[in-house]
């Protein structure tokens, strides 16, 4: 049986180009090496930086590399509460359906003496900011699009709000940077954070834009590696890769996706499920959908033995399926939040794989509901 792969949320297949940029990298230099070894190292980072700060239309000094998105979001956040010297801005702003990379630095920001408060989201996860002052908050964070739904969040008036109130603004850019035709004075953020493996690029290797001026202080230390920031011996063959990646993932990309997406959702069967959130609000390659009845782990296990990987972007534990805390911050029950699956497709998913899958989909539907 023929696997469909629609989970491109979670991780995308590795670009041949990134593949082959990275062979002869990953075995070089020590970039911090003065010698022709570690200098034709660091000049492929730096060719590499160039090819991000050029995409993100920022300073080529503003952008770092790291070891992940998680990371680089980690810098940020805790970064910035680290360097902190006002007695005042004790608060820290998240949405309520932020990645796990940004909400579970709360333990580490209150034994800083922060105050972290979620901000609600509406039932399609849009963060809603409210009237109250933020005089007295040092950051808040809020990503570009949401990972498990796929809706565009109202970045702008993050950062006008944040500015008048002279707040710093994280914008976790995972999942759109690369596919989408934006600028960081777009979204106008501060901190911006990207992962390489949700663009084609190799997993573990993630940046972090951080505007001139903007200093948080390091959480890895040692070297004086990434303008000393995040220390460590670069892994030059992934960062190379990041930068084949990205020049070789372009916004047209997106329209294969949005046919694929919509190709799968037209297949479904007429009735009984769905969408979590309205198609003009997400991501192209995003489809979130609920088949009343049929809950997402049984969904998921019977998909996998069918040869369809999809996902319910809800965290694994011991074996069962927590409830998705996006879900949940959007006001569905437990219940139904166990219904939540995710199809998310790439710009390689064909029209007949998509029509496969929604056939697939509604057979393993029907048999998780007879069970
Ligand atoms: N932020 C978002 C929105 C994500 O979807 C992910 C990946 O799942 C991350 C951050 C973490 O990135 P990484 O896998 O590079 O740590």
């Amino acid at each position: 049986m023929r696997r469909i792969y629609l989970d491109h949320a979670a991780t995308t297949p590795l670009h041949t180009s990134a593949r082959g940029a990275m062979l002869p990298w990953l075995d070089c230099g020590n970039p911090s090496s003065l010698h022709e070894e570690g200098r034709r190292a660091r000049q492929a980072i730096d060719q590499a930086r160039e090819v991000l700060s050029a995409r993100l239309g920022c300073l080529f000094a503003e952008v770092l590399f790291t070891s992940s998105g998680t990371e680089a979001a980690n810098l940020a956040i805790i970064g910035s509460a680290l360097a902190n010297q006002d007695p005042v801005r004790k608060r820290i702003l998240f949405s309520a359906s932020e990645h796990h990379c940004v909400l579970h630095t709360q333990p580490i920001l209150e034994k800083l003496g922060y105050r972290v408060e979620i901000l609600p989201v509406d039932n399609v996860a849009r963060v809603q900011l409210g009237g109250d002052s933020w005089e007295d908050v040092l950051l808040v964070s809020v990503m570009h699009a949401n990972n498990e739904l796929g809706t565009w969040q109202p970045v702008r008036e993050v950062a006008e709000k944040s500015k008048s109130n002279g707040v710093l603004f994280h914008c976790d850019a995972v999942q759109t940077f690369g596919w989408y035709d934006w600028k960081v004075s777009d979204v106008d953020a501060d901190l911006v954070t990207m992962s390489a493996h949700k663009l084609q690029g190799p997993k573990g290797v993630g940046a972090i834009y951080i505007r001139a001026g903007v200093k948080p202080q390091p959480i890895s230390v040692g070297g004086g590696q990434e303008r000393e920031v995040r220390a460590g011996t670069e892994n030059v063959a992934a960062m190379v890769g990041f930068a084949a990646a990205l020049n070789a993932t372009t916004p047209s990309d997106t329209l294969a996706k949005r046919k694929a997406r919509d190709a799968f959702l037209a297949g479904l069967p007429p009735s009984g499920w769905q969408l979590t959130a309205p198609l003009d609000q997400v991501l192209d390659g995003h489809a979130h959908v609920r088949f009343e009845g049929a809950s997402a782990e049984s969904m998921l296990i019977l998909l996998d033995r069918m040869g369809v990987s999809a996902s319910s972007g809800a965290a694994c534990s011991s074996g069962s399926l927590e409830p998705s805390h996006v879900l949940l911050a959007c006001g569905y029950s437990e219940a139904i939040a166990k219904e939540g699956l995710r199809f998310t497709f790439g710009p390689s998913s064909t029209l007949e794989d998509a029509q496969e899958a929604a056939q697939r989909v509604g057979e393993a539907a029907k048999k998780v509901r007879r069970d």
